[in-house]
């Protein structure tokens, strides 16, 4: 299939706290079915109420969701149930979203108690049997059933979350930041059995990182956003060996590289404006070395390049920064 085979995304929303904040502006997206889209941005950037817009914990003041065609945004609890079924989130933290009063064999009937299965009512045994399955596929033992999460390593509660998301069989995972929280000699762990996962059931993924080096080997498609606004949407190939935006350049500029030639830190200038009070034009004409007049007033459109990739920078439109030059 082509585009909008699985979920757009189209708007935006305005979250509302003492005072009005733009959160996720201007951001447009489709995600094709068994991708993995990775979104990056430093934190504050809106990525996780995106992610929460998406799967419909928080409502879009404007904008539209699609899911599979369906509109979906605004739909009451009980027609949204089928999607929150087909659509599951695994959180940063597996300390804080896993009960520490159930056992691991508790947590993981609970939804399936709760959404049932998709073809009616399902028994005892089934349940069971479908809780011990799933514990096996993300590798922690059934025989630990019966324990509870604080008898678990880091690493092997994310399994535990990541079971907890799969045993209503769902199609779509976002992830939102699931290794950040883990030692990193855990990290590629969790990764590789994110990507068997995703190929032993076809699933879809959402990805959120504050970290553009852990996305790289798992992203079909990587969006980068720069404080609730995307600046560039490419394949992950794009991304990595032909980054345009100037703050794309600049995150990929502070990954290290193994050997090889190093890409060259550019350290940004200037203070994360406040979401609260948006710079005008390109939000982030404070901290690039190419903001000109026109980059202080006027907005830039994301447009599409020659190779698909989706650029928002008046610079790059005006064919003004060098294709080799760290930033
Ligand atoms: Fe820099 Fe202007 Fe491009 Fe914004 S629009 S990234 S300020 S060149
Ligand atoms: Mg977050």
């Amino acid at each position: 299939g082509g585009l909008l085979d699985q979920l757009a995304f189209k708007g935006g929303r305005v979250i509302r706290t003492r005072t009005e904040v733009k959160a996720v502006n201007n951001v447009s997206f489709d995600i094709q079915e068994g991708e993995t889209l990775s979104v990056v941005g430093e934190s504050g950037c809106g990525k996780s109420t995106l992610a929460r817009t998406v799967i419909g914990l928080f409502p879009p003041t404007f904008g539209e969701i699609y899911y599979r065609g369906e509109r979906i945004d605004h739909l009451s609890p009980s027609k949204m149930l089928p999607y929150r079924t087909r659509m599951q989130m695994v959180f940063q933290d597996p300390y804080a979203s896993l009960n520490p009063r159930m056992k691991v064999k508790e947590i993981l009937e609970e939804p399936v108690l709760f959404h049932g299965s998709r073809n009616g009512s399902i028994s005892r045994v089934e349940v069971e049997e479908r809780v011990a399955a799933v514990m096996e596929q993300v590798g922690i033992d059934p025989a630990w059933a019966s324990n509870y999460p604080h008898e678990f390593s880091g690493g092997q509660r994310q399994r535990i979350s990541l079971a907890r998301a799969l045993v209503v069989d769902p199609e779509f995972i976002i992830a939102d930041e699931p290794i950040s929280a883990l030692d990193v000699s855990i990290q590629a762990q969790i990764l590789n059995l994110m990507l068997d996962l995703q190929e032993e059931r076809g699933l879809t993924y959402l990805f959120i990182s504050h970290d553009l080096s852990v996305v790289e080997h798992i992203s079909s498609r990587v969006a980068v956003m720069y404080l609730g606004t995307l600046c560039e949407l490419a394949k992950a190939s794009a991304i990595f060996q032909r980054p345009r935006h100037p703050y794309t350049r600049a995150l990929l500029s502070a990954i290290p590289t193994l050997g090889g030639s190093p890409r060259g830190h550019v350290k940004l200038e200037g203070d994360v404006p406040t979401p609260i009070r948006l710079p005008s034009g390109c939000v982030f004409h404070g901290r690039c070395p190419y903001a000109n007049a026109r980059c202080m007033e006027e907005v830039p459109m994301a447009i599409e390049q020659d190779d698909g990739a989706l650029v928002a920078c008046h610079g790059v439109e005006e064919g003004r920064i060098p294709e080799d030059s760290p930033i």
